[in-house]
């Protein structure tokens, strides 16, 4: 099929589904933005983010359609039983052992 014979209609459909991809992908990069600031700035109250009554964090909260108290299982200390939040990366054979940091690994793997 040659570019030459689509009508006008094709044409603005290809351009408004163009624009239509573009906003979609705008939209996608904010929230991915949102979402960086809320984990980083949002309060823990494990195990989970919640706004502590901060208005621009529950304008976002509102924003990104998360309750108070956003479930955040990726930013829970990995040690059994701990509820804290994840403040400390430390290397390991298989990446990093995220964890509070009271439960800290004394020593790396390979030492
Ligand atoms: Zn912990």
């Amino acid at each position: 099929m040659s570019y030459e014979n689509i009508d006008d209609n094709e044409q603005s459909l290809g351009c408004k589904d163009r624009q239509l991809a573009a906003k979609d992908a705008e939209i996608k990069q904010f929230r991915a933005a949102l979402e960086s600031m809320c984990k980083q700035f949002a309060f823990w109250g494990s195990p989970g983010l919640w706004t502590g009554g901060l208005s621009a964090l529950e304008q976002a909260f509102d924003a990104l359609g998360w309750d108070e108290t956003h479930p955040s299982p990726e930013l829970v200390c990995s040690e059994e039983g701990c509820n804290e939040r994840v403040t400390c990366s430390t290397p390991a054979t298989d990446g990093y052992r995220l964890t509070c940091s009271k439960h800290v690994p004394k020593e790396t793997d390979g030492e």
